[in-house]
Order: C-alpha cells, then sequence, then structure tokens
C-alpha cells in the first residue's frame, strides 16, 4: 500500500437512500474533480471546504451521469491529512456504482476496509485507539457504549496513557542514571522512591484494568439465552424486552425452530437475546441440531433465563432444564403470573436455593422493569463495581497491553527489591513503555494494523 495513490469508494451504506456519497483520498482528488465534475457556475480554483453544485459528465460520452454536490478539502485539514473529495449523488446503489467506476477511471483505485482511518493514522490525524474508537462509534448499539466510543475518539484514553507513559519515562531516567553509578553501591532512599513511583503506575494500570469486564459488555454487549420448554413464553419474553413483535408466538408447543437474535438495550447495557426451540427430546434430525446448537448457545451465554410456566405445574422437562443451567448465570423467571398460580414455588425452591424467582407476565409486561434492574444487577455485581466514567477499557487489545506493562513493572520492582543492578529493571521499565505506546500506536507493527483495519468497513 503506498500513501501516493489515491483511494475511492462509496462511503454510505448499500440501499436505496436520499443521498449517497462517493469519497476520495489522495493527490489526483483535484484532478478527478476537474475531469468528471462540470459545475453550474464557472470554477477557476477550487476552494477548499466548499459545497459546488453540478453533474458529473462521463468524459467519453459527455453524458450526464447525476447531478451531485462536490466538496474538495484540502490537505492536511481533511479526515485523512490528504485532499480529499466526496461528492454527493442521489442514492441509489447503480448510480453510486457507476459514479465510482468513473472516479476510479479517473486514476483512483478501490480503497479496502478502512483504509481511509488507516490514512488518517498514518498521517497523524488520529492514534490508534481513536481509530478502534471510530469503528466503535459506528458499531454502538446503546447510548452508553457510545459515550465510551466518543470519549475514546476524542482522546480520553489517549491523554490516560500518555500521562502514564510520561510517569514510565521519569522512573526511566531515574534507573538509567544511576546506571553509572552502580559501582558505588546501592542509593536506598533512592530505590524506595523507584519502588514507590513504579507502585503508583501499577496501581493506575489495575484501576484501568478493573474497568474492562464492564468496558468489554458496552462493547460488545452480553448475551442471553432464553430457555425453557415449550410453550413457557419464551417468545412473548423476548418480544417484550425487545419492545416488539419477532418473534411469532403461538400456541402450539416448539413453534420457535430457528433461533431469534436481536439486540436490545438495557439500561445502557447491549443485551444480545437468543431465542431458543427449548431442549426438547429430539424427534428428527433437524430437531437434533438444533438442540446442539441451544447447548452451544447456552454454554458460550453470559447470562440464561430459566423460563417457567407459573400457571402450571412442574415437569420432569422443567426440571431438566433447571438442573442443566443451574450452575450458569442464571435468572429465573416464572411467566404468567396473571393466571392462577399453579406451580409449586417450594419445589422450585429446593432446586435452586439460590436463584430468587422473578414472577412475570410476557403478555401483559408485569415485572418487566424488576426483570431489567436484576439483569442489570447482575452484570454489574460481575463486575464488582460501577464505573460511572467515561474512562473504561472497552477493548481486549489494549486489556492485553495493559497486563503486559503491569508484568513488566512488577518484575522491575521485584528486580530492584532483589538487589539486582539497575541495567535489568531498566530494561523492563523501556519495555513497559513501548507495550503502552502500542495503545495510540506509537510503537506497532503492520500486522498489527491489517487486523485492526480489516474490521472496518470500506470507505471509512
Ligand atoms: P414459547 O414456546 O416458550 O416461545 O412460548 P410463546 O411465547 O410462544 O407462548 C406460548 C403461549 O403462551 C402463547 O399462547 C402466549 O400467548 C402465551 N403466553 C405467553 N406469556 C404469557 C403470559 O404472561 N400470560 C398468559 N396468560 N399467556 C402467556
Amino acid at each position: 500500500m503506498t500513501l501516493r495513490d489515491t483511494i475511492a469508494a462509496i462511503a454510505t451504506p448499500m440501499g436505496v437512500g436520499g443521498l449517497g456519497i462517493i469519497r476520495v483520498s489522495g493527490p489526483k482528488s483535484e484532478e478527478i474533480a476537474r475531469k468528471l465534475f462540470k459545475p453550474r457556475k464557472r470554477v477557476d480554483n477550487f476552494m477548499t471546504h466548499h459545497l459546488y453544485h453540478g453533474e458529473i459528465i462521463s468524459p467519453e460520452t459527455g453524458a450526464t451521469l447525476d447531478e451531485v454536490l462536490l466538496t474538495l478539502m484540502r490537505k492536511p485539514h481533511s479526515y485523512t491529512g490528504e485532499d480529499t473529495l466526496e461528492i454527493n449523488c442521489h442514492g441509489g446503489p447503480l448510480i453510486l456504482q457507476v459514479v465510482l467506476t468513473e472516479v476510479i477511471k479517473a486514476g483512483a483505485r478501490l480503497a479496502e476496509p478502512g483504509e481511509f482511518t488507516r490514512r488518517a493514522f498514518l498521517n497523524n490525524r488520529l492514534d490508534l485507539s481513536q481509530a478502534e474508537a471510530v469503528v466503535d462509534i459506528i458499531m454502538a448499539k446503546t447510548d452508553r457504549s457510545l459515550e465510551l466510543a466518543v470519549s475514546h475518539l476524542k482522546g480520553e484514553l489517549t491523554s490516560k496513557i500518555e500521562a502514564l507513559r510520561t510517569s514510565i519515562i521519569d522512573v526511566l531516567a531515574i534507573l538509567e542514571a544511576s546506571i553509572d553509578f552502580s559501582e558505588e553501591g546501592v542509593d536506598v532512599e533512592q530505590n524506595s522512591e523507584i519502588i514507590r513511583r513504579i507502585q503508583a503506575i501499577v496501581d493506575d494500570l489495575h484501576a484501568m484494568l478493573a474497568t474492562y469486564e464492564q468496558g468489554k459488555i458496552y462493547r460488545h454487549g452480553l448475551g442471553a439465552v432464553i430457555t425453557g420448554k415449550p410453550n413457557v413464553g419464551k417468545s412473548s419474553l423476548l418480544n417484550r424486552l425487545l419492545g416488539e413483535k419477532r418473534a411469532i408466538v403461538t400456541p402450539i408447543p416448539g413453534t420457535t425452530r430457528d433461533f431469534i437474535e436481536e439486540f436490545t438495550n438495557i439500561k445502557g447495557i447491549p443485551v444480545r437475546l437468543t431465542d431458543t426451540a427449548g431442549i426438547r427430546h429430539p424427534e428428527n434430525i433437524i430437531e437434533q441440531e438444533g438442540i446442539a446448537f441451544v447447548r452451544e448457545k447456552l454454554s458460550s451465554a453470559d447470562l440464561v433465563f430459566i423460563v417457567l410456566d407459573g400457571s402450571e405445574e412442574l415437569t420432569e422437562e422443567d426440571v431438566e432444564i433447571i438442573e442443566e443451567n443451574r450452575m450458569r448465570k442464571a435468572i429465573l423467571v416464572i411467566n404468567k403470573t396473571d393466571l392462577p398460580h399453579v406451580i409449586n414455588i417450594q419445589k422450585v425452591h429446593q432446586l435452586v436455593p439460590d436463584l430468587h424467582p422473578l414472577w412475570i407476565s410476557a403478555k401483559y409486561g408485569d415485572g418487566i422493569p424488576s426483570l431489567k434492574e436484576a439483569i442489570y444487577a447482575l452484570v454489574m455485581k460481575q463486575s464488582k463495581e460501577d464505573h460511572p466514567s467515561t474512562m473504561m477499557i472497552t477493548n481486549i487489545r489494549h486489556k492485553m497491553v495493559l497486563e503486559r506493562a503491569v508484568a513488566l513493572l512488577s518484575q522491575a520492582k521485584d528486580s530492584i527489591v532483589g538487589g539486582l543492578s539497575p541495567e535489568f529493571p531498566a530494561l523492563d521499565v523501556r519495555e513497559a513503555l513501548d507495550s503502552l505506546g502500542e495503545i495510540v500506536g506509537k510503537t506497532i507493527n503492520e500486522d498489527i494494523l491489517d487486523r485492526i483495519f480489516s474490521t472496518f468497513c470500506i470507505g471509512k
């Protein structure tokens, strides 16, 4: 990949819409505009960040392809830091494709996924954690997830990392200065000062790491599976939590044959709900496969809702399902509380003394707010404490880097305590410094960049 070429892509989603945008970045941006764009009023020099009205013309036939608005953003004041062109076309897949083809013929090449943002990173318009935040903003599923991603894009994580790196550089300076004097014996006072400083940095890193359990849930969502025998009201519960009729609700047992997965927002937590066909004794191969899939879903779930029908006696099948899921992180839901209570609640309690049952009516909505509270409380308990601030670690790559820095700094501290010559701890501290640099992209290799940017869409 060379930064000297010019890239182009359709930046808006495929499909029909009011507008569709073609984005071009690189040195040929202006040349492409001159070749294809016929402005309404004569333009001698394109002004930067100015909107021009006109037409895209095929240079071969002279035919008008679309009526557009065009903007040229000259470097370095553009998203990528290069000359950039944005063409606002009409939003139809064919017209966008036709205009893009002309842009390519005029000297651009098709952009790879994330290439615009990668150029922004390479031209120092964004650091790596901010580039990652761009994807998180696009993918955010709740207001809280979005808030966290925006804070990363604004550079809150970057500032925190930079502050920690400065503290590490200070420690390194003292250590490296003492290397020259190490023959003269140990300066006990200085050593304890270094140890104190390293410990303070490690404490800060631990505090950041402690936010990950919650942060990852806000970024990726929580996988929740609704299980229970047929007809207890699983689909009704799913619909209730989604706030819409997504699953088909019928009184015939076993209607939900496929698996419905949808995200819903529960107090800011993106919850991916899966409704299952219920564990039944398989009668055919499709059911067998279905059941294998349910088991797989259940074993990877962050949370399981065990649903029982409160208007009926507990059955063998209910007991089997309870037994199977009791060791998982589960919420016990007793549905159909609007009907007379028939279920033997003592028996349920004996089976799962630790699970406090929540009575709901999926059909009429009773008990749903308490159920949402219970989900939220369980997630928060799981991550020990609530982190109201936006400074949260949400990305596993960042978590691994922070853990490596903690290990290296702890090792450095042990070396000093053990009386090793300062060269040894200095090496570890320097490595910890480089390692933190990976979060913002100061020290990074091409493979990691490839991996990060391949998760982007084309045109971003
Ligand atoms: P699933 O097989 O577990 O997904 O169950 P469904 O959601 O399809 O519901 C089965 C039947 O129970 C349907 O006729 C629903 O209308 C009914 N049902 C579900 N929840 C309730 C409830 O809270 N109260 C009452 N009275 N009926 C319910």
